[in-house]
């Protein structure tokens, strides 16, 4: 194990997606001695997955910023295949204790730094349905990393469901890439957008976008749905069919209004659940984002409540590359010294958190979902929990948090502890937000063998 008593980083950052990547080199270039350390192969995160292959640089939106910021790396030190599974303070530091699995071994570190740039990303958000288990029904985020990590595409009919902007890329990014993409089913209208005429006002990039993504849709001749949901997949051993169904103004199903589509791929994506376990590990102060996600709480320059941590990208409110981008920098610069914020990057991220708080109010998970659940419908996948689980535990028992659910019927007890089915089983307790915070008191960020952390033990 390596294990440093002296810090030996004035910044560290965890995570190499965009908000990392323009923190490490903001601090770096601002004169701190910087590490970088993410648990993927390479710099890019989710956003720039894969960017640095030729063959994946058509799924790719603003290359000039990636190779931008990578070209800053150098200067940085870097350690990827490092898992972070928590973050301790130390009497004037902070201990990154992280599994390096390089090489296919796995070895525990330390690393040792006065400042702290936490920017871990988000996951997807899942909201589960009758038929949802059924190999072949995956994440609109997992199919977009599965095309843009190793060009693998998922399936050769697809449907593309949920809600948000992000199924519009997942959609064109397989359909350029061979699938036939048999619709884009959006619950949203999207007529909702005129209520929000400020926020794209101030972000026209952002129409731009739309538009492209508009041409592509037609050019491939994907029909779009809006106001219209998957309600179950249907199967024997994989997906086959699935069933939409409309919605009305209220976002309830119209009955009568199903429709039955064959597909060997459903891509479903209801947006993202930030990953809030380091900065929960170390006690920074949360709050409830407009979309009803936990996100870390920060000031005018990154910092989070706990002196020393600055928290960047989605961990603080989902809200795309370019914000994660801006926040990065100006994290970069505060954890290296600097005592303000430039003018142009809290412009930039007024603008852009603006959107993003438009984006949410659009596009939100349509109630209904939970009515839509049989007792046998599974909830948490790890531990194969189904809903008639939790709603009688609810109802018997008067039980409202993760944590109790957890432990009386081991939902969020498995591999993927509750980022799964964290959001759903949340919802159903009746929770207001859906923290994954309520599962553990002493989150794990990563999963990591007895012996590695025995290991870690031993040095401690
Ligand atoms: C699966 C998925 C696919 C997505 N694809 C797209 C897309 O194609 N287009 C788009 O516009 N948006 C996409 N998004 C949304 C995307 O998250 C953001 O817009 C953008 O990437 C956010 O940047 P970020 O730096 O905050 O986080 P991320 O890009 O998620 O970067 C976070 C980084 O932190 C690392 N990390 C997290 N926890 C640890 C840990 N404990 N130890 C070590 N490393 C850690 C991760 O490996 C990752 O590299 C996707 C999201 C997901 C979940």
């Amino acid at each position: 194990m390596i294990s440093r008593s002296e810090p030996a980083f004035d910044v560290t950052v965890v995570g190499a997606g965009p908000a990392g990547l323009a923190a490490a080199t903001g601090a770096t270039r601002a004169g701190a001695r910087t590490s970088i350390v993410d648990a993927g192969t390479g710099p890019g995160g989710q956003y720039w997955r894969g960017a640095s292959a030729a063959p994946a640089a058509h799924l790719h939106h603003d290359l000039a910023t990636y190779h931008r910021l990578v070209a800053g790396l150098p200067s940085v030190v870097q350690f990827f295949q490092h898992h972070v599974w928590t973050v301790t303070r130390d009497v004037d530091s902070f201990v990154v204790h992280a599994v390096d699995r390089t090489g296919g071994g796995e070895r525990t570190v330390e690393l040792r730094s006065r400042r702290l740039i936490l920017a871990p990303g988000a996951y997807d958000r899942q909201v589960p349905f009758p038929g949802w288990d059924l190999p072949g029904v995956m994440t609109a985020g997992g199919v977009q990393a599965l095309l843009k990590g190793h060009g693998v595409v998922a399936g050769r009919r697809v449907l593309v469901a949920g809600t948000g902007p992000f199924l519009l890329p997942v959609a064109t990014g397989l359909a350029g890439s061979g699938a036939s993409v048999v619709g884009v089913h959006e619950a949203a209208s999207p007529l909702t957008w005129l209520r929000e005429p400020g926020a794209l006002v101030r972000n026209v990039t952002k129409l731009g976008e739309g538009a492209g993504y508009a041409r592509t849709l037609a050019r491939h001749r994907i029909p779009v749905r809006t106001r219209s949901v998957v309600v179950a997949a249907h199967g024997a051993d994989a997906v086959e069919r699935v069933t939409t169904a409309r919605l009305s103004r209220g976002g309830r199903v119209l009955p009568g209004s199903e429709r039955t589509v064959a597909v060997d791929v459903l891509a479903v994506g209801w947006g993202f659940t930030p990953q809030l376990e380091l900065p929960l590990a170390l006690g920074c102060a949360t709050r409830v984002d407009v979309d009803g996600s936990l996100v870390c709480e920060v000031d005018d320059r990154q910092r989070a409540s706990v002196e020393g941590v600055f928290v960047a990208g989605e961990a603080c409110g989902v809200g795309g590359a370019a914000l994660a981008v801006t926040e990065g920098e100006i994290a970069g610069a505060g954890a290296a010294g600097a005592s303000s914020t430039a003018p142009r990057l809290r412009r930039s991220r007024a603008a852009l958190r603006r959107f993003a708080g438009a984006m949410h109010r659009a596009h939100p998970v349509p109630p209904g979902w939970i009515e839509r659940l049989s007792d046998d419908t599974t909830v948490c996948r790890c531990e194969e929990v189904p809903f008639g689980a939790l709603a009688s535990m609810r109802q018997d028992l008067d039980v409202h948090d993760g944590r109790s659910a957890k432990m009386l019927t081991r939902a969020g007890m498995g591999y993927c502890q509750a980022r799964t089915c964290g959001y759903a089983v949340g919802c159903i307790l009746g929770q207001d937000a859906s923290p994954t915070s309520g599962f553990a008191e002493r989150p794990v960020s990563s999963p990591l063998t007895l012996g590695a952390l025995a290991d870690s033990a031993d040095a401690t």
